[in-house]
């Protein structure tokens, strides 16, 4: 079976990364060192990894008329992503300006930028005609994700819902999603500060989870959990409602878009025609293998990698 069209409807960023020693105080001012700009955006992130698993993948966004722009275009059209209904627009590309520090922890400030204007009407139902999987998340306007959930179930796809940055959804676009990805504190947002099982906990534990999932209209969700792993939630499958993934034990450097490794991961296996399982276990060896090198999108590994890998 070939596999069918997948759409990523989202966000393009040009992460801006500074490493100091410490993250500063309010008014103060430090010396970093190792400056860094680099593809991002979780769509743009999504769009590249799906496509280096040998995905046939189309990118909607919206990046501005400026070098970033450019290089947003250039490292997403270089790994086989279709850029051509990404829009230019007068605002400046989205940036993500980012501080590590020696711990590896970081603060992130996000300006949305071009990708604030991505709007219902660039959902256009023709963009959709064909797609068997549509791959969306929440760094754009709430209405603009729920126009591409709408044309994509409209069109017989599979509808993903990454619920990052986490924000309330409506009950339409709940409806509307096939398989939500959320990882353990995004899933507890959504349920309303519901205690979510520790990582370890006994699939059992899990129950109360799924049914509150189901409540809210979703039935198929991915819940990732780090370094330990990931969940299959399938209130649909009363055989096997909880399936555990292990983690592919690596010797982790980042884990910077380690998620979105995983959610292109998922739609690259689930358009070629794999189980919600079967799809999930491929995306966690991605996942694992991203966080072996630094960065994100030159960091993903590709379908002969993870193939010589397994
Ligand atoms: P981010 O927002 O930083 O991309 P996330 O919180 O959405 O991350 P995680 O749960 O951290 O996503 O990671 C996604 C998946 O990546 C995990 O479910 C797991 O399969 C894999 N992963 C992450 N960290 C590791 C690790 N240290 N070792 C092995 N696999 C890992």
């Amino acid at each position: 079976m070939s596999a069918s069209r997948i759409i990523v409807a989202g966000s393009l960023n040009a992460d801006l990364t500074i490493y100091t020693e410490r993250l500063p105080s309010p008014g103060e001012t430090l010396h970093g060192h190792g400056f860094a700009v680099n593809p991002g955006g979780k769509s743009a992130n999504q769009a590249v990894s799906a496509a280096k698993l040998g995905g046939a993948v189309t990118l909607l966004g919206a990046v501005g008329q400026d070098a970033n722009g450019e290089m947003l275009l250039a490292s997403t059209s270089s790994a086989g992503v279709d850029v051509s209904s990404v829009k230019r627009v007068a605002e400046p590309t989205g940036v993500a300006v980012i501080s590590v520090d020696a711990r590896g922890e970081n603060s992130i400030i996000i300006s949305a930028g071009a990708n604030a204007t991505l709007s219902p009407a660039d959902m256009a139902p023709a963009l959709f005609e064909g797609a068997g999987v549509v791959c969306l998340c929440l760094e754009v306007p709430l209405e603009t994700v729920q126009a591409a959930a709408q044309a994509g179930h409209d069109a017989g796809a599979t509808v993903l819902l990454n619920l990052s940055p986490y924000a309330p959804i409506t009950t339409e676009l709940a409806q509307l999603t096939d398989v939500l990805l959320v990882n353990s504190h995004e899933a507890s947002e959504f349920l309303g500060g519901f205690a979510m099982p520790a990582a370890d906990a006994p699939v059992d534990e899990w129950r109360g989870a799924i049914e509150k999932f189901a409540g809210r209209g979703l039935n198929k969700v991915l819940v990732t959990l780090g370094a330990a792993g990931s969940l299959v939630l399938d209130s649909t499958n009363s055989a096997a409602p909880v399936v555990r993934i292990a983690p592919t034990q690596v010797n982790a450097v980042d884990t910077t878009g380690a998620g979105d490794a995983f959610t292109g991961g998922v739609a690259a296996r689930l358009a070629a025609g794999d189980t919600l399982v079967a799809a999930a276990r491929y995306a966690s060896v991605a996942a694992a293998l991203a966080t072996t090198k630094k960065g994100t999108q030159a960091a993903y590994a590709t379908a002969a990698e993870l193939s010589s890998a397994e």
